[in-house]
């Protein structure tokens, strides 16, 4: 069943240095590896929000079904309408949305519509009827105020008998239940969730509710991650925090591949970490330990770890908090999505004036923090958050987005236009 060995995907990479791994090619090797959630089930149509289509849905039926009326007003023969000067018919009867089709109408008649009726045979325009005036069992229309073939809604115009309405591997949205609700949709095949294990490791750590010890720190990764993946619709398995200590280590990632998909542990795979974590990741996977040409988070573990005769992917992120935020958009949140079977579901990427220059080595991808807000001519700007440092969480709360700052960009001055991922949405 596997394709490649970590090796394999690593020669096939013409510039693959895990001393020095540029952003891209982490990002393109980790997708060479990914497996899919191939098992599909069937949810009610509510369920299905936020989940992946696992089928194309076809549309059985034209939305709509017929045509109708797009406003309240009549119906009449576009031909009959005098360009010259008033248009006189006389008002045959009323269609009311979900009525029956009205009869064939004489000429210079019309038919009173509502919104949503059915068109009746042979009329092909609906005049809105405050532009109408009536005189008695007749409406008059001024010249100009309407053009044949306005304001009437052509069967299948929404969607046509056949047509795909929305593909495989789409994540539903909201307006996607209320499309697959107007083709008569009870039921949706959606993928499986995506079984997700998150654990941190490290000696210092400490769960809520425990007392802090000198030297020691809460454990905040675990729930950073565990709001990243709620936001991506994935099933979380949250194993703990794991002391720096083999045993406990090997048995939490044993526990973690036979458990999930894919393994996000932060901590311990920094260099000259005095730590287990990478010999025990090592023993009982395939992995690659990896320093990545970005800031924050350089040091980060790929793998995968074999249990019940498939692979769980490993995620060996850096246990500072920012690292694992930045890290996690980086690299992980988008493998998750592939790996659930999603199509390429990309953070929305604005750009933004920076207020302030900014300094940038090339050679680097940089993310930095920034608060986006709109500056007094209405365009967008940006503002790195005060201090950068890689443990400081708050300004990661402070943010709405990371400046991306590419390999080869240098410093930037204040006024340049610079990349900002967001992942949140914005106060204009
Ligand atoms: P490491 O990558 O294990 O060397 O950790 C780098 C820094 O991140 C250290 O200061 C750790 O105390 C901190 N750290 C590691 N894991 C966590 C965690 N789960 N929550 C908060 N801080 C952490
Ligand atoms: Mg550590």
């Amino acid at each position: 069943m596997r394709m490649n060995t970590l090796a394999d995907i690593a020669r096939s990479l013409p510039e693959y240095d895990p001393q020095s791994l540029r952003v891209d090619l982490a990002r393109d090797f980790i997708a060479r590896l990914l497996p899919r959630v191939s098992t599909t089930e069937r949810v009610a149509l509510r369920s299905a929000l936020g989940r992946v289509l696992a089928e194309d849905i076809v549309s059985p039926i034209n939305v709509p079904a017929a045509d109708n009326s797009a406003m309240d007003g009549y119906a009449l023969r576009g031909a009959e309408l005098n360009p010259g000067g008033d248009t006189r018919l006389k008002v045959a009867g009323t269609s009311l949305a979900g009525g029956a089709a009205a009869q064939d109408l004489p000429p210079l008649h019309c038919q009173r519509i509502m919104t949503g009726a059915l068109m009746p045979p042979g009329l092909d325009t609906v005049v809105p009827q405050e532009f109408t005036r009536s005189e008695g069992e007749f409406i008059v229309i001024p010249a100009g105020c309407v053009r044949a073939g306005d304001n009437r809604r052509l069967a299948g115009e929404d969607l046509a008998r056949g047509q795909v309405a929305l593909a495989a591997g789409r994540i539903v949205r909201p307006a996607d239940l209320g499309l697959i609700a107007s083709l008569g949709q009870a039921e949706v095949a959606v993928r499986r969730r995506l079984r997700v294990a998150i654990l941190s490791t490290g000696d210092e750590l400490r769960s809520l509710g425990q007392p802090l010890e000198q030297g020691c720190v809460y454990d905040s990764n675990r729930y950073t991650l565990w709001g990243l993946l709620q936001r991506l619709g994935v099933e979380v398995i949250d194993l703990g925090v794991v002391k720096d200590d083999p045993d406990a280590l090997r048995q939490a990632f044993s526990e973690a591949a036979a458990s999930a998909d894919a393994i996000i542990s932060s901590g311990g795979v920094s260099v000259g970490e005095a730590d287990h974590t990478k010999r025990i990741m090592a023993e009982l996977g395939e992995v690659l330990f990896w320093k990545i040409a970005m800031r924050p988070g350089r040091p980060m573990a790929i793998g995968r770890i074999p249990s019940g005769g498939r692979d769980a992917i490993l995620f060996g992120l850096p246990g500072n908090p920012v690292a694992v935020m930045v890290t996690f958009y980086a690299f992980v949140r988008e493998a998750l999505l592939a790996m659930a079977g999603a199509q390429a579901q990309a953070l929305p990427m604005l750009c933004a004036q920076s207020v302030k220059p900014l300094r940038k080595k090339p050679g680097r991808t940089e993310y930095q923090r920034g608060i986006v807000s709109r500056a007094a001519d209405g365009r967008w700007q940006v503002e790195i958050t005060g201090n950068q440092g890689s443990g400081i969480l708050s300004s990661m709360s402070q943010a709405d987005g990371l400046v991306v700052l590419g390999h080869e960009q240098g410093d930037v001055a204040a006024g340049d236009p610079v990349d900002v991922l967001l992942f949140e949405g914005l106060n204009g």
